[in-house]
């Protein structure tokens, strides 16, 4: 391979850029040329694409977001703007491609090659940390610790106000964030999509919580399938516990921004080398994953259908660390 393109799909998560920047830095060290891709599968069927040199990619290590833009594009997912973003390809000498994204991304790049033939090699990069075959994804760490940040301060409020405060987290259809959040930040309760919680286990918790003396409390909610339930959970809670005051806090895109810390830098920079070598050995529509400290590869037929559970382990921990 002589030319290799790189981008970001999909939401964007802190560390993109720094696994952008490893994995240019790895293909240039490797004899090869790279060109970013602006704005991920639209701008690869536009043709907006950038020469990229090792100097291109300094001092964005420490920058959240993505330098090459993102965006959701519906036209590649028809064969007919596969076939447009193939030809930008080919005109520009491109023969191969690390996608830095999520499920949707892979699944576009697992088409992609069935088509026409473009190898893909791709990096997990979504704060959800709900991609099989690999133990973290970029940009999660970085979440959990905006997501902590922010559970402290509101902490530091309820505890002055003896109130409850449920917060609602990112995830998706995943508790990851939610439970990593809730441990860290004290939790008295975590609710999550792959546990159905109904309100008497919240206010059986709750009411645990006051007779313990406990001046606050903190529930975090995953959104997903618990998605717009908080304020009904919140509702039947204050309907049998008219004492408590409870407020409802949802964190939202905060957990999406910001510096990403330096377990995402370390992981994204491992993770953008592995797949720019990778893609010059000739592997293909694989996802470099890091497991048991690791690089390990996942097609991307498993990456995206087969669930990644959640550690038992973790969600029995908050109920005993929250008596
Ligand atoms: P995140 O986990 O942050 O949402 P993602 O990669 O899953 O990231 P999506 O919006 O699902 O984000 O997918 C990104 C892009 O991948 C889509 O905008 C689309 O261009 C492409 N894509 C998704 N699904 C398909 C599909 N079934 N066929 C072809 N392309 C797809």
């Amino acid at each position: 391979m002589k030319k290799i393109a790189v981008f970001t799909s999909g939401g964007d998560a802190p560390g993109m850029n720094a696994c952008v920047r490893a994995a240019v830095r790895s293909a240039i060290y490797n004899g090869v040329e790279v060109v970013g891709i602006i704005r991920g599968y639209k701008g690869m069927i536009e043709g907006d694409f950038q020469p990229l040199s090792s100097h291109s990619v300094s001092n964005i290590i420490q920058k959240g977001g993505t330098i090459l833009k993102s965006a959701r594009c519906e036209e590649f997912k028809t064969k007919e703007g596969r076939a447009k973003a193939y030809d930008q390809l080919v005109k520009n000498g491109i023969e191969g491609l690390i996608a830095i994204g999520g499920d949707g991304s892979f699944t576009g790049a697992d088409l992609f090659l069935k088509d026409f033939d473009i190898p893909t090699i791709g990096c997990p990069g979504t704060i959800d940390n709900d991609l099989y075959g690999t133990d973290y994804t970029i940009g999660f760490d970085t979440a959990v610790n905006t997501a902590l940040d922010a559970i402290d301060k509101i902490r530091d409020t309820a505890d002055s106000h003896d109130r409850v405060f449920m917060i609602e987290v990112m995830g998706r259809n995943s508790g990851y964030i939610a439970v990593q959040s809730g441990i860290g930040g004290g939790a008295e309760l975590v609710m999550i999509p792959e546990y159905q919680t109904t309100s008497e286990e919240v206010i059986h918790a709750l009411s645990k919580g006051k007779e313990n003396k406990k001046a606050s409390s903190i529930v975090v909610v995953a959104e997903g399938k618990v998605a717009g339930r908080v304020h009904d959970i919140a509702k039947d809670v204050k309907e049998a516990l008219p004492h408590f005051d409870i407020r409802v806090s949802t964190l939202g895109h905060i957990q999406r921004g910001g510096k990403p810390s330096a377990l995402d830098r370390i992981l994204a920079s491992r993770m953008g080398v592995a797949a720019a070598e990778a893609l010059l050995n000739g592997r293909k529509n694989e996802m470099v994953g890091i497991i048991d400290d690791k690089i390990v590869f996942t097609p991307f037929s498993d990456a995206i259908s087969k669930s990644k559970p959640l550690n038992d382990d973790l969600v029995k921990m908050v109920n005993v660390l929250s008596i």
